[in-house]
């Protein structure tokens, strides 16, 4: 583990949310988009409606409200989207943060103090969106985290350097026309380096570019102990 994955782990106890704070843990259930989900051989998770309607199928199957995981997973939700594209191994269709699966406008919630980095709508099909980015430390160590796929009303009123605290709601979940073309829900990722980016990072890599990008992009699950060991 690194020195900056030491910082995630113990920088507080868990379980900690970044949706609606009034749903409970307890109504979180993992989800498997990946290509080795035998269940999902047959549908098309890149068309919108087909993904709702397995997550539904997950999510009401089992009384649970917000269907989340996808960190490292490989999935073929990207199949149709044209910067997703690649042969063998520089395909990008590895999943870099945590998404969680909820309903169009759900809330949104910082899940540390910190100040507002950049936004931006990347609104090409198949991108983010409504893209905020937060800048936080641990110290003198800077990291950023970063949330896609909502609403536009969202980045109204934000400015560089507005200040967030923990537990602020900061956004709202978009619609599918907005987010671009997903089934609703958020993806949190958590940047170590963001290098020149403004408003957008990678949330998808190649498994020619998974070694740097692994270590740039840890498991959030470090920060929220929302899945096992941490809850189960
Ligand atoms: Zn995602």
């Amino acid at each position: 583990m690194t020195f900056f994955e030491k910082l995630l782990l113990n920088h507080a106890k868990g379980p900690r949310t970044v949706l609606d704070s009034e749903i409970p843990i307890s109504n979180y259930i993992p989800i498997d988009l990946s290509i080795f989900n035998k269940e999902l051989e047959l549908l098309d998770v890149s068309n919108p409606n087909v993904c709702q309607e397995y997550i539904d199928e997950v999510v009401n199957y089992n009384s649970h409200k917000i269907a989340y995981g996808g960190y490292l997973e490989r999935r073929n939700l990207y199949k149709k989207s044209p910067g997703f594209v690649g042969k063998g191994d520089e395909e990008r269709n590895i999943h870099l943060g945590i998404d969680f699966w909820a309903a169009t406008g759900t809330k949104v919630i910082a899940p540390l103090e910190g100040v507002v980095h950049s936004f931006k709508n990347n609104a090409a099909s198949g991108d983010y969106g409504p893209t905020i980015i937060l800048r936080h430390e641990f110290g003198e160590e800077p990291f950023y985290t970063l949330y896609g796929h909502l609403s536009i009303e969202s980045l109204h009123g934000l400015h560089k350097n507005k200040e967030v605290n923990a537990g602020d709601v900061i956004a709202a979940l978009g619609e599918t026309e907005i987010n671009v073309n997903y089934a609703p829900h958020l993806h949190f990722q958590i940047i170590k380096d963001l290098g020149d980016h403004t408003g957008d990072y990678p949330g998808v890599c190649s498994q020619k570019d998974l070694d740097g990008y692994q270590k740039n992009c840890p498991d959030p699950n470090l920060l929220l102990k929302i899945t096992p060991p941490f809850v189960g």
